[in-house]
C-alpha cells in the first residue's frame, strides 16, 4: 500500500514532521518531485535537522530512502546531506537513487541566478537552486539522466550540444562566461563516482516491494498552491506537488495510492512572491512570524522571513480537493494560543461578489478576504495528548476548519516534536 503525504497550502505546512512520524510504520520512503530547493525541519532524538533532498525517513534504520525519478537530483547536496546526518550520529541510511532521475547541473544553478538578476524586481523569488532551469531542460529533452553517466561517449556528445545552446544565452543574454565541455564532463565524472553506489531501477524495486506487501510513503515537497498546473501560476514551482504526480515521480501504479494525508497549517505562511489573499502585515504579522513554527517562520533553505496570514479556508479546501485528500493533519495549532480571536478567511470578494471557490490567478489578484472571527483559547496546548482535553474554543476552531475543508482532520499537531500529535 502507498500513502502520500502532501501539502494543501504554499508549503512549510510541517510535512516533514508528519512524514518522520508515519515513517516509523513504513518500509520505504520516496521523494517524488522537487529538489533541494525546499526544506523540511525535523526534530527527533538525534537533534534538529533541515533536510533538503533526503526523504525524512533517513532517521530510521528499518526504512529505505528513495530519490525517485521525478526529483531534481543535486548530487553534491545529496552527499553533503548524507555526511551531515552521519556526522551527527545518525546510522548510515539505506538510500537508493533512481537511474531515471535527472541531474541538477552547476549551470542550472548559474542560469537560475542570472535569470533572477536579469528580472531584478520582477523575479519569481526563486531559491536559486537551479530548479526551474533544470525542469526546463528535462522537458526540452536536454537534461541528463543518472543512467547516462555510465556511457561517456554518448554523454560527451550530449554535453557538446548542451554547451552549444547554453553558450549562446550566456554570451548574448546574460553576458557571462561560457561553459567548457571538458569542465562539464569532469563534473559529471565526479557525480558518477558519488552516485554510483546508490543507483537503482526504482520503479522495479517498488513494484516488487508492493507485491510483498511493503508499506511505501511518498513524501511531497511544497503544497497544492505551488503546483505548476493547479497552483498560483506563474508563482509556482517547476514540478507537480500533487499526490497524483507521486505515481509518476516514484514510478508506482496510481491505484496503489490509497491514503493521501494532506497537511494543512492552522494559519497561513508563504515564501516568495505570489497571490496570498489572507496575508497580514505589520506588528500582527511579525508576532505570528516570531511565534510560528519551531523558533519562527523563516525559510529552511534560504532563511528568508516567511509571509504570514490567517487561515484561508478557501485556499485550503481547494488545496485538499486537488490533492484528493483522504484525511487532514492540522499542524502548528499550538502557535495560536496567544490570540484573543482568530480570523478565518471563509470567502473571497471578487468584483463585489463573494465566492468560496479558489479562482485562477487573474481573478485571485482581485480577491479580498472575507473573514469570520472565532474566539481564541488563550492557553498553551503543548503537551496535551487527547483531543477531549483541548480547550473548548480550540476544538471549535478545529471543527470549524474541518467543516470548511470537508475532509476529516485525523491528526492535530501541537508541537514540533515527533510525538507531539493528537489522533482523532
Ligand atoms: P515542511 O516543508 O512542510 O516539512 O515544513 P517545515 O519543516 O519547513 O516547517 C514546519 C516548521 O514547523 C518546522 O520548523 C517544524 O519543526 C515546525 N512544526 C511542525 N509541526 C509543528 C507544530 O505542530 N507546532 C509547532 N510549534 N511547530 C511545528
Amino acid at each position: 500500500m502507498v500513502t502520500a503525504i502532501v501539502g494543501a497550502n504554499w508549503g512549510d505546512e510541517g510535512k516533514g514532521k508528519i512524514t518522520d512520524m508515519l515513517g516509523e510504520e513504513s518500509d520505504i520512503i520516496v521523494r517524488f518531485q522537487g529538489g533541494s530547493n525546499a526544506g523540511h525541519t525535523i526534530v527527533n532524538d538525534y537533534g534538529k535537522f533541515a533536510l533538503h533532498i533526503l526523504p525524512s525517513g533517513v532517521f530510521y534504520d528499518h526504512t529505505t530512502s528513495i530519490i525517485g525519478n521525478g526529483v531534481a537530483l543535486n548530487i553534491p547536496d545529496l552527499f553533503k546531506e548524507i555526511q551531515g546526518i552521519v556526522d551527527q550520529g545518525v546510522p548510515m541510511p539505506k538510500i537508493k537513487v533512481s537511474d531515471r532521475a535527472q541531474i541538477v547541473m552547476p549551470y542550472h544553478i548559474l542560469f537560475d541566478q542570472y535569470e533572477e538578476e536579469r528580472l531584478a524586481g520582477k523575479s519569481f523569488g526563486s531559491t536559486k537552486s537551479g530548479i526551474a532551469p533544470f525542469y526546463s531542460d528535462k522537458y526540452a529533452k536536454t537534461g541528463i539522466q543518472v543512467s547516462e553517466l555510465f556511457d561517456e561517449e554518448s554523454l560527451r556528445e550530449k554535453v557538446v550540444g548542451i554547451c552549444e545552446k547554453k553558450n549562446v544565452l550566456l554570451e548574448h543574454l546574460y553576458h557571462k562566461p561560457a561553459l567548457q565541455v571538458d569542465e562539464v564532463m569532469e563534473t559529471l565524472r565526479e557525480y558518477r563516482k558519488m552516485v554510483e553506489p546508490y543507483v537503482c531501477d526504482v520503479s522495479a524495486f517498488l513494484f516488487e516491494a508492493l507485491k510483498e506487501g511493503k508499506r511505501v510513503l511518498l513524501e511531497g515537497q511544497l503544497g497544492s498552491l505551488k503546483d505548476p498546473d493547479h497552483g498560483i501560476y506563474p508563482m509556482v514551482t517547476s514540478s507537480s506537488t500533487l499526490a497524483g504526480y507521486g505515481a509518476v515521480g516514484a514510478g508506482v501504479p496510481p491505484y496503489e495510492i490509497k491514503r493521501i494525508v494532506t497537511v494543512v497549517k492552522a494559519y497561513s505562511s508563504a515564501v516568495g512572491a505570489g497571490e496570498f489573499v489572507s496575508e497580514i502585515f505589520g506588528e500582527e504579522a511579525d508576532e505570528l512570524r516570531r511565534r510560528g513554527g519551531d523558533g519562527g517562520e523563516y525559510g529552511a533553505t534560504t532563511g528568508r522571513p516567511r509571509r504570514m496570514g490567517w487561515f484561508d479556508a478557501v485556499a485550503s479546501r481547494y488545496g485538499c480537493r486537488i490533492q484528493g485528500a483522504t484525511e487532514v493533519a492540522l499542524t502548528v495549532l499550538d502557535v495560536l494560543g496567544y490570540l484573543d480571536e482568530l480570523p478565518v478567511c471563509v470567502g473571497y470578494e471578487i468584483d463585489g461578489k463573494v465566492t468560496k471557490d479558489f479562482p485562477t490567478t487573474s481573478q485571485l489578484k482581485k480577491a479580498k478576504p472575507v473573514y469570520e472571527v472565532l474566539p481564541g483559547w488563550k492557553s498553551d496546548i503543548r503537551g496535551i495528548t487527547e483531543y477531549d482535553k483541548l480547550p473548548e474554543n480550540c476544538r471549535k476552531y478545529i471543527e470549524f476548519i474541518e467543516k470548511e475543508l470537508g475532509v476529516p482532520v485525523k491528526m492535530v499537531s501541537n508541537g514540533p516534536g515527533r510525538h507531539e500529535i493528537i489522533h482523532r
